[in-house]
């Protein structure tokens, strides 16, 4: 894979303070891209801040953003956006617009400072940015980045000249975007993968670290919506999950508790499409996460009725109304939508 660099390698070299953001209720992904882009300025001794809408889950706290704490939003606000204001390259990955980094959003379309996005989603608001790297074709922002880093002249294709924590963080969202390696993998994620490996990245010990470091706590939340809170549209091939306000209290939710979830269903021959529906009432809204086999595009799906977007089989938005009329609000979308 080849990208022009130069451009990006110039900004960074110029660049006094540089920003870096990645989208509210990061995934592995945005930490990880976040992580390892920081890494890398680190490794050019830039001065740099890491920057998130809302915290880190528990279970990507093991990566390090070049050895800076990440500035969240929702527990220091003003300081997020002074620093923001106060940097002259601003570096968003993972997010097609401003407006996934919520809080972020008008700190960052109101600066003056550089600005770069490198994202994965399709139709990114290309207009916001000075330089844009998009490759929806791609497994995640961390190939991209990983490609991205390879280009660069100082690291000249060498993957040994990555730093361990670098490597790690990309492999990290790599492995989580793709749900380890079931969707989105195209020739050159496996050959980013082998690199990596080769590199000194311990696969499985990331594996453990990310995908099997639960708690107790998840495993019965998966039973009660499973088994309580999943409403099937057989005319459909789909499934809706509820998650309220008073089972994450009762069953001591944390964020990232849900994360793969919304997949499970599509385990089931007849499922084709999958929602959780989240209630968040301090928003005043209901988070929604959409999946899809291939040859249904949930993408459309959440731009018509739910206020988001994404990829064809993962999307994502936001509707507003008591979490009660939502099965009856994803029937009547799913009818206009299959017609
Ligand atoms: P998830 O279901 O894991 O939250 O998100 C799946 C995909 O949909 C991700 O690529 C994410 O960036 C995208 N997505 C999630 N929520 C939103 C949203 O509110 N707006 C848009 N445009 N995309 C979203
Ligand atoms: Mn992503």
């Amino acid at each position: 894979m080849r990208y022009d660099i130069s451009a990006f390698d110039k900004m960074i070299s110029r660049a006094k303070r540089i920003a870096v953001f990645s989208h509210l209720n990061p995934d592995g992904d945005a930490v990880g891209s976040l992580c390892a882009c920081c890494t890398y300025l680190a490794s050019r001794g830039k001065d740099f801040v890491p920057i998130l809408p809302n915290a880190v889950p528990d279970f990507l706290k093991f990566l390090s953003a070049g050895g800076r704490p990440i500035v969240v939003c929702e527990e220091d606000s003003q300081r997020a956006k002074d620093l923001a204001a106060g940097a002259d390259l601003l570096i968003c990955l993972d997010v097609s617009s401003p407006s996934r980094t919520e809080y972020l959003e008008e700190s960052i379309v109101s600066s003056k400072a550089a600005k770069v996005l490198i994202d994965h989603h399709i139709q990114p608001s290309r207009e916001f940015f000075d330089l844009v790297y998009s490759e929806p074709e791609i497994s995640s922002t961390c190939e991209l980045l990983f490609w991205l880093l390879m280009a660069m002249p100082d690291i000249g294709g060498d993957v040994n000249r990555l730093s361990m924590s670098c490597a790690e963080a990309l492999y990290t969202g790599m492995m989580t975007d793709t749900n380890n390696f079931s969707n989105s993998v195209v020739p050159s994620t496996f050959e980013m993968a082998a690199r990596l490996i080769a590199r000194g990245v311990d696969k499985i010990g990331l594996q453990y670290k990310v995908l099997n470091s639960y708690n107790m706590s998840r495993l019965r939340l998966l039973g009660r919506l499973v088994n309580d809170c999943m409403h099937v549209f057989p005319q459909h091939g789909a499934t809706c999950m509820l998650l309220s306000e008073e089972d994450k209290c009762r069953l001591g939710f944390r964020p990232g508790d849900t994360e793969g979830f919304v997949n499970i269903p599509l385990q089931v021959a007849d499922v084709r499409i999958s929602g959780i529906f989240t209630e968040d009432k301090e928003g005043g809204y209901v988070r929604v996460s959409l999946r899809s086999k291939r040859g249904t595009d949930v993408n459309t799906l959440a731009r018509r009725f739910f206020n988001g977007g994404g990829h064809e089989n993962a999307a994502g938005g936001r509707i507003y109304m008591p979490l009660s009329e939502v099965p009856a609000y994803f029937l009547s979308a799913l009818d206009q939508y299959f017609g």
